[in-house]
């Protein structure tokens, strides 16, 4: 099920820091000037970055190093392309996460959620349940669930289509959003299918989009490491292009701060920007932070494994996604979940636009024993981006506007790109969709302090 089953970091709306305190991750100082002072290689890729140019491999990985002032114009840099993206709007989707197991044989090494089945406390909710919470969902204004179990033994072949059979013909209205690409592998082995016959049918059943999670990190050797590459790098991108052919539109993930570095997370970006340009089926791009608490991957090699990106790190990952995908992917997601909300606002100036998802995961937080709810309610998301200087509205999983919250923002950047050469959006997706919460929503049942 990929790395959507880490813990997380859980949020009740009492935690919230109130809005109103806010800092910019970078210096006022106009960016022409501040590119004027960096080593000209660095602003030679910023400047091209502004004007639209596709950045290489050499420099989305060049960016990765920057330090100190060149991280202050990157983060600028991002934030400008991000107004010229998507506009002064950023946006959050009410959606449920509904994880019917927790209980998986495939053993990553990143994961803390999956349990043996004879565990005691191993889940299993039969598709009724599913439609139950759909059901609830709907009623407390979700335009969105989504859907991810673990790879459970003695899942029937046919549970994926059955599930989808209850959940649609029980609440019609509600977007399905459902199967990691490590499950459609699963799915197509057991059923004995194509990917494509196993898609088109799941489909033709109510599935409308895919989380793009599992993707961990597109690399071989890391792959090996992380899940002893039960899914390869190939699968998962057959999986995701085979679905965009299909008509299902998917998320596109990252899941960084491990065994990983700058080389492997500018290959990662490329890599996506790619079958984009192919197929046009990712709707967003979502990076998540590795979170080693319980990981056996952090227990059993300590010293050889990262506790998790710093926080310079998750700046530079958002605002390198932005230049490296822009015109391709441009909705970018802060994931409130993995960051937690004060620094999910903080990447929204930074090249993000998107919170992601509410949650609404109480039930299942508390059947875990959670002390915290997993779930952030609508006014305080509404709160985070507007503490960031930008307007926010709720969208659907089609990034279509459902309720705007105000239009007082003024655009950041008119005066610093009055007159500049930057370039008019490109974006080379039709419309940009689906649901930015996917990976957010794969919310492990087990929550850490
Ligand atoms: S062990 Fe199972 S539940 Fe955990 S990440 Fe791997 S596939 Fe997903």
């Amino acid at each position: 099920m990929g790395n959507i089953l880490q813990n997380i970091t859980s949020v009740s709306p009492c935690e919230l820091t109130p809005a109103g305190d806010f800092t910019l991750p970078y210096s006022d100082t106009p960016i022409q000037s501040k590119l004027s002072q960096l080593r000209p290689a660095i602003a030679h890729i910023l400047q091209r970055a502004l004007e639209g140019k596709m950045l290489n491999h050499e420099e989305a990985e060049a960016l990765f190093y920057c330090q100190g002032p060149e991280t202050d114009a990157l983060l600028h840099t991002a934030d400008i392309v991000r107004e010229l993206r998507t506009g002064n709007d950023a946006s959050f989707v009410i959606t449920r996460n509904i994880n019917f197991t927790n209980v998986c044989h495939m053993g990553c090494q990143f994961c803390n959620f999956g349990v043996n089945k004879n565990a005691g406390d191993a889940e299993f909710l039969a598709p009724h349940q599913v439609a139950a919470r759909a059901k609830e969902a709907h009623a407390r204004g979700a335009t969105e669930i989504c859907v991810q179990g673990g790879l459970h033994p003695d899942l029937p072949a046919g549970f994926y289509g059955d599930l989808l059979d209850t959940v649609s013909s029980t609440v019609p209205d509600i977007h399905i959003h459902a199967y990691s690409p490590f499950e459609i592998w699963y799915g197509a082995m057991k059923g004995r299918k194509t990917y494509t016959e196993l898609l088109t049918d799941l489909k033709q059943r109510g599935l409308a989009s895919m989380p793009g999670t599992a993707a961990e990190i597109l690399d071989t050797e890391v792959r090996r490491k992380l899940t002893k590459n039960k899914l390869s790098t190939e699968n998962w991108l057959k999986i995701i292009e085979t679905a965009h052919n299909v008509g299902l539109p998917t998320t596109s993930t990252i899941m960084y701060g491990h065994i990983d570095g700058p080389s492997h997370w500018a290959a990662h970006l490329i890599l996506l920007r790619d079958m984009q340009a192919r197929t046009g089926g990712f709707t967003e791009f979502v990076p998540l932070g590795f979170i080693h608490n319980d990981s056996p991957l952090y227990k059993n090699n300590p010293s050889e494994v990262r506790t998790g990106p710093t926080a310079d790190e998750h700046f530079k990952m958002h605002a390198i996604a932005r230049l490296v995908l822009q015109g391709y992917i441009d909705n970018i997601q802060a994931s409130w979940v993995k960051m937690g909300p004060d620094m999910a606002s903080k990447v929204l100036r930074a090249g993000a636009n998107d919170l992601g998802g509410t949650l609404m995961n109480e039930s299942i937080s508390r059947a875990a024993g959670a002390s915290h709810g997993q779930e952030i309610v609508p006014r305080d998301m509404v709160n985070f981006i507007q503490r960031a200087g930008l307007n926010a509205h709720q969208r659907n999983t089609s990034y279509d506007v459902v309720t705007p919250y105000g239009r007082d923002k003024k655009p950041a950047h008119q005066e610093a790109l009055v007159g500049s050469e930057v370039a008019k959006p490109v974006s080379k997706t039709a419309k940009p969709a689906i649901s930015p919460f996917n990976a957010a929503s794969h919310i492990p049942v087990k929550v850490s302090a």
